[in-house]
């Protein structure tokens, strides 16, 4: 392949719009979020659990409530999103604000779930069960970090919540510990710088695969465009056979009666004279001339002549076996050849053909009905005996026959004459 060629090709490759990025984005994040979700349910079971007896049962529950729900509301909105692909690029801002909506809610209550964890005093205990619970929910909702300015405001709600409630709850405690302030800033900061590096991951990846989409998409279409130019080639193929046999047929058959033209006929007869040569078996011609046809064309027009003609010519035709050739030796003169006949059985075809043509009945233009007689005569191939020669013998006996009468079949007899003037 040429440079330029190949450069072209490059050139073409289709890259994906940016919505499209950005939708495929939305879905991996409500992916993510309904997956993460389910995981989600861990924490509050487990806070529930081990604060049962240490804690009123009202705030307990009307905790948990809140937790659950808002889980629920976000599996919610992540299965309606990822159930309708038609309305996720329409109304993709509506969707982030519905999520955005959800994270929020989510970091108020693991903000609120730190009065429920701490008992009052500050002890080692509470200082580790919060940490389980930033842990935790950190794991659980780094799912988020693909959408940058979700995780961003989560993470803020989740710092700026936790530190206000603890300055509010245990003040003493902040006091104490004031690394506590730092690490939890620290720690989001952490989160939120991992997250981006999964965002442009994602970003890619997610470009990689609408491009390989896109390439497949291209690729099916020009295979769909070679299939139906294959199809109009083969189409055109097929028309192209019948048409070049049609011009065949024109040039070996005579476009009045069907019959083979002249020249044709006159090749095969040599043809057959020539393999006789080489292996002689019987051969027989026959030619056949209307009598008084002037005297129709006359009476009746040369277009009832011409009728006469392609009747006679196809009538005849029937008379003849398979492997006959029939053709048109001259203006109302026809010719026949007959392999694998001797005299006697050409004879007899010549006959049964008379007497078919005897029988045909034609219409004037005055609506007179006529019929037609045929002189026909018959030779034999032998030995020394051209092409030429034969179809000359067949005139001779054909000439006989009209000078005989007319509306008979004669054979060719050695010495006979040549063809005596009318
Ligand atoms: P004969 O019995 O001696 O054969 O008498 P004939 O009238 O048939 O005489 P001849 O064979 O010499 O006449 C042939 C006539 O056939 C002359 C010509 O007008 C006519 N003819 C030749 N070709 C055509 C054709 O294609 N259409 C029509 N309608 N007539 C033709
Ligand atoms: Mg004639
Ligand atoms: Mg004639």
């Amino acid at each position: 392949m040429q440079l330029d060629t190949l450069s072209g090709l490059t050139a073409t490759l289709p890259s994906p719009s940016k919505e499209a990025v950005q939708v495929r984005m939305m879905r991996e994040l409500f992916k993510r979020t309904r997956e993460s979700a389910l995981v989600g349910f861990l924490p509050v079971i487990l806070i529930v659990w081990a604060h049962w007896e240490a804690q009123p049962r009202g705030q307990l529950l009307w905790w948990a409530g809140w937790a659950l729900a808002v889980l629920g509301y976000r599996i919610l909105v992540a299965h309606l999103f990822l159930a309708q692909p038609q309305a996720q690029e329409a109304r993709r801002r509506s969707w982030f604000w519905l999520e955005w909506l959800g994270a929020m809610a989510l970091a108020a209550v693991w903000v609120g779930s730190i009065r429920i964890v701490g008992t009052g005093q500050i002890d080692t205990l509470f200082y580790l069960r919060l940490i389980f619970i930033v842990a935790l929910v950190a794991f659980v909702l780094s799912a988020m970090g693909i959408e940058l300015r979700l995780y961003a405001s989560f993470l803020t709600a989740m710092v700026v919540g936790t530190l206000l409630m603890l300055h509010l709850e245990y003040p003493a405690f902040v006091r104490e510990l004031p690394v506590v302030n730092a690490a939890f800033v620290a720690y989001a900061a952490m989160l939120l710088i991992r997250s981006r590096g999964e965002q442009q991951r994602t970003h890619e990846w997610v470009r990689a695969r609408l491009t390989q989409r896109l390439l497949l998409d291209q690729l099916n279409q020009t295979i769909q465009q070679e299939l139906q130019m294959h199809e109009a080639l083969r189409l055109k193929t097929m028309e192209l056979e019948a048409s070049n046999r049609k011009l065949g047929e024109l040039a070996t058959r005579d476009g009045l009666t069907g019959a083979f033209r002249r020249g044709h006929i006159e090749g095969e007869l040599r043809r057959m004279v020539k393999a006789w040569e080489r292996q002689p078996s019987d051969f027989s011609i026959l030619l056949l001339d209307i009598d008084h046809f002037k005297r129709i064309n006359d009476a009746h027009g040369h277009a009832v002549g011409d009728e006469v003609l392609r009747q006679l010519a196809a009538q005849a035709q029937q008379t003849l076996r398979g492997s006959d050739l029939f053709g048109r030796w001259g203006g109302e003169e026809f010719i026949a050849l007959l392999p694998d006949t001797a005299l006697p059985a050409a004879l007899e075809a010549a006959e049964r053909m008379r007497l078919v043509i005897q029988r045909l009945e034609f219409q004037g233009a005055d609506g007179a009905v006529f019929g037609v007689t045929v002189s026909i005569g018959v030779a034999q191939l032998e030995a020394g005996v051209s092409a030429d020669l034969l179809s000359q013998r067949a005139d001779t006996a054909m000439y006989a026959a009209k000078h005989a009468g007319r509306n008979r079949v004669l054979a060719y007899q050695p010495g006979q004459s040549q063809r005596a003037p009318d």
